[in-house]
């Protein structure tokens, strides 16, 4: 091994021959530091632009998060046939007399479900699963990924929509985020959500985060920075 007696001097030396230009190797790691700095004032700005007015309602409810630990508890409004957070109420009312000054027929099919009401929908997925021919293993794993059981579904919120018929889900996958909804179970997104796809089901998450949401085409579970927290397995069978 060398010795190191001589650095002092060696040092010494180098300071008095040093010039005031800064070496290209510094103004790279200068330059990597201000981006750096620059990207990270981005995001918290950006962050903290995203939860501007709407906190209340960028919620996450899935697998892993279940609508009791969530803080949220609904004021039900009527819209359309159906109950909603009132939060959404008017943007819904909006949505849909746009939507139909387009030309587009839309009925909303699911609007707010008590815990009991989710359980009975989430009962009824695992009947009509098991007499399409699945074990009851299967079908209770596949209605919690069709449906969600009883005490996961954004429906228990009432701040989640499903829309029926082809032409008003594809008007609603253009035109959603314009109110504050997204698409909330997009295709390949299952690992993610932790629930199937479904072109019906919308969520309000505000108007800021909406637009967002779309316009990075992420999930509500991304949105919130939640990456990493998947641990549950997802099956998908069929
Ligand atoms: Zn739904």
């Amino acid at each position: 091994m060398p010795e190191k007696k001589t650095k002092t001097k060696t040092k010494a030396k180098k300071s008095s021959a040093g010039k005031k230009r800064l070496r290209p190797s510094v103004k790279i790691i200068l330059a990597v530091l201000a981006v750096l700095i620059l990207v990270f004032a981005g995001i918290r700005i950006y962050r903290w632009n995203a939860q501007r007015g709407d906190s209340r309602v960028i919620v996450l409810v899935n697998p892993w998060n279940t609508v009791d630990n969530s803080d949220f508890t609904p004021s039900l409004q009527t819209v359309d046939g159906v109950q909603v957070d009132k939060s959404c109420a008017g943007e819904l009312e909006k949505l849909l007399a746009d939507c139909r000054a387009a030309g587009v027929s839309i009925k909303l099919s699911a609007g707010y479900r008590s815990a009991e009401e989710q359980l009975q929908v989430f009962e009824d997925e695992v009947s009509r699963q098991m007499q399409s021919g699945y074990s009851a293993d299967t079908a209770y794993a596949m209605a919690e990924q069709n449906v969600g059981a009883s005490g996961t579904s954004e429906h228990e919120l009432g701040l989640a929509v499903d829309v029926e018929g082809e032409a008003a889900q594809g008007w609603m996958q253009e035109n959603a985020w314009r109110y504050g909804f997204i698409l909330r179970y997009p295709e390949g997104s299952e690992a993610v959500t932790g629930r199937s796809a479904d072109s019906a089901h919308f969520r309000y998450v505000g108007l800021t985060a909406a637009e967002q949401i779309n316009s990075l085409g992420i999930t509500l579970e991304e949105y919130m920075g939640m990456f990493y927290t998947q641990d549950a397995e997802v099956e998908v069978t069929n």
